[in-house]
Order: structure tokens, then sequence, then C-alpha cells
């Protein structure tokens, strides 16, 4: 069951200094009742695809499918106005009108579509009421909390009913702290109330916390798209493990295979991986292993284990964060556990051949 349907869509935006091409051939479904997260640095194209999407702004290419309709197409030479297009927006700043009540701010989307006054008020009272905040029909914005007004945000956006909700980065303009309460909230929320979000970040911890699925954006392309666990686990490409989680890089030379392992030659010594990635003997790779992947081991030698001076150790509160050297280059690993190693000790470090990461 498909709730959005994204397909081949190209976006260039015309300026004096020649074309911008904000989307190149993007394709992507929502289905029913799914979180996908739009997730990609500044400039991807994030906010783009979010407003082709909406209506606001008209793609060069492609086709756009809400609800089974089709509200964009190329081709077929079909434009659906956004207020005929059954999503509801929310943004950044939350954009309630500071000088409107509570009501007159989650009644906007009907008082604008001409919906009779005695059902505005019957749809306003019910929604105010599923995210918990009837209490503040008569309140001002800025009378409120800031998870308060991203309650209103989110009833102004359920009051139509549509059942889609764009998300812009709501949660940018917050602290860490409380970003972290309304990320909880916001999941809770869409479970109660069921509805399909296409929702824009550009910070990965939100995009795992929220999301059913990732699509990962790169220059106006989708990189990846995956459940946070398979973006993080297994990242196909370079960029997107660069851009998920911490990583450490080491340059090598592909040695060739041995046991269903995949043998590199790196700076820090000879790594096992149990990748399938297509590559020669003498080719060039890149071997990318998370901090956690990492582990401090007391043995000397054998697969992957590797010898090491520990440089730095530095708590972190939920991890332990080393810094050992391999030589001369520094290898980073987090580890729940307290190691007992002083810094300046010996120790060895080991990596099992399923976290190792090779790409060309
Ligand atoms: P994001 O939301 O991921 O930060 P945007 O979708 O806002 O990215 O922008 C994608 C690209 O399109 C960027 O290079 C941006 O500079 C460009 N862009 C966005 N809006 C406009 C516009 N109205 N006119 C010209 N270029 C634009
Ligand atoms: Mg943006």
């Amino acid at each position: 069951d498909v709730r959005i349907r994204v397909r081949n869509l190209t976006k260039r935006y015309r300026t004096p200094r020649g074309d911008v091409l904000a989307l190149n051939n993007v394709s992507m479904t929502v289905n029913a009742g799914e979180k996908l997260v739009l997730l990609g640095p500044s400039g991807c194209g994030k906010t783009t695809l979010l407003r082709c999407v909406a209506g606001l702004e008209q793609p060069d290419e492609g086709e756009i499918e809400i609800n089974g309709t089709v509200v964009f197409s190329s081709d077929r030479g079909i434009l659906v106005p956004p207020e005929k297009r059954g999503v509801s927006m929310v943004f950044q700043s939350y954009a309630l009108w500071p000088h409107m009540t509570v009501f007159d701010n989650v009644a906007f989307p009907l008082t604008n579509a001409r919906v009779p006054k005695s059902d505005i008020r019957d749809r306003v009272r019910a929604a105010l009421a599923m995210v918990g905040c009837a209490a503040f029909e008569n309140r001002f914005p800025g009378q409120l909390s800031g998870g308060q007004q991203q309650r209103i945000a989110l009833a102004r956006a359920i009051v139509s009913n549509s059942g889609v909700i764009l998300f812009d980065e709501p949660l940018s303009n917050v602290d860490a702290k409380v970003r972290e309460q309304l990320r909880i909230e916001l999941v809770s929320m869409q479970k109660k109330l069921g509805f399909s979000a296409l929702y824009v970040t550009h910070d990965q911890t939100e995009a795992t916390a929220v999301a059913h699925r990732i699509a990962v954006m790169n220059t106006g392309s989708v990189a990846q798209i995956g459940s946070p666990y398979e973006i993080y686990e297994r990242p196909d490409s370079r960029y997107v493990a660069d851009f998920v989680g911490a990583t450490n890089e080491f340059p090598g030379t592909v040695v060739g295979r041995k046991d269903g392992l995949l043998l590199v030659d790196t700076v820090i010594g000879r790594l096992a991986s149990r990748d399938a990635v297509d590559v020669d003997a003498g080719q060039p790779v890149v071997v990318l292993i998370r901090p956690e992947n990492l582990h401090v081991t007391a043995e000397e030698e054998g697969l992957n284990v590797m010898g090491a001076t520990l440089e730095s150790t530095m708590f972190l509160g939920l991890f332990t964060e080393y810094v050992a050297l391999v030589g001369d280059k520094r290898v980073i690993l987090r580890s729940m556990r307290q190691e007992l190693v002083r810094e300046g000790g010996a120790i060895g470090i080991g990596v099992h051949p399923e976290h190792v990461r090779v790409f060309r």
C-alpha cells in the first residue's frame, strides 16, 4: 500500500549563473504508515524533493503519485496544485503564526479550504485532543513550550486528515536535549496516529531514531535506501559509510581470496574481510572499520589482530574512545568496557572479518 511514489524525478533551478541540478533522477516510495527519512548534507536536494511532492516546486521530469493519484507527470502534462494533493507540511520553525491562537493556527488549513465553521470547530478540537493539547486552544504560540508548539504544528498537519505528512527538519531549531524529547514524542505520536511521513534531516542520529527506512542522498541523487540497520551495517558506498557513523579509513591493496575471505594489505597490516566486493589482486582499495567493531584483545597475533600502542583514552559516558597507534597510523576504538591499559602501554587490537568493509 503505497502513499507516495516518486519516479525518475529531475529538477533544475535556473539561475543567472547557470542551471543547478537539484534532483537527478530520484525514485522512492513511502508505504502506508511508514516514515521514510531523507538524509544528506546541506544542499543535496532534500527540501527540493519535499517541495516537489508538496507541489510548491515544479519538477522538470518524472512522476509523483500521492495516495494512488498522479499529481505530477511530465509525460502526461499533469500538475495538481498543492491544496489538492492531500499532503500537509511541518517546517523547521513549526511556522505557527504568533498573532493567532492555537485554535486559529490549527484551523488555518480548513478555513483556507472553506470548510463550514461548525465542522472546523469539531475537527480542530479532535486534532488538538489527539496531540494532547485540548487545553491550549485559546493560548498563543509564544505561551507554549517548544514541545507543545511542535504538537500544535502536528495537529495542524493532521487536521486535514490527509494521512501523509512532510517534515522538513522539524527539530533543527531546538537544542540537543529538547530535540531528543521531541524525537521520542514524534515517534510515539506517529505510532498513535498512524500517518505516513517523508521526513527530512541532515542529522544521522535523528534519522536512525525516527526512520523505518532511510534514503541517503548525495548531490541530487539517492545513494542508498534501506533500514537504519542496513544503512549503518551494510553501507554500499564509502559516501554512505562516511556520512552515517564514524569510521576508520585505511588505504590498501588487494592480495587475493583465501578460505572465503578477501585479503587486503593495508597501512595497518593485512586484514581479512567477508565482503563479496568485485576486486582483483593488486587493485587499490579503501578499508573501512567502525570504531565500535574494533576490540582490545589479549592476543598478540592471529587473524586481523594487530599490535598497537595506546595513545589516549577518552571516557565519553556511553562508551570509552581509545586512540591506538599501529606503527604511525591512528586507529580509533570504542568500547563499552573500561580497558585496563595505561596510555603508552602495548595492546592488541582485533576486528572480525564481518566488520571489515572493502570499497574500490
Ligand atoms: P537541502 O534541503 O538538502 O539542503 P535544497 O533542496 O535546499 O537542499 O537545495 C538543493 C540545491 O538546489 C542546492 O544546490 C541549492 O543551492 C539549490 N537551490 C535550492 N533552491 C533554489 C532556488 N530557489 N534557486 C536556485 N537554486 C536553488
Ligand atoms: Mg533543506
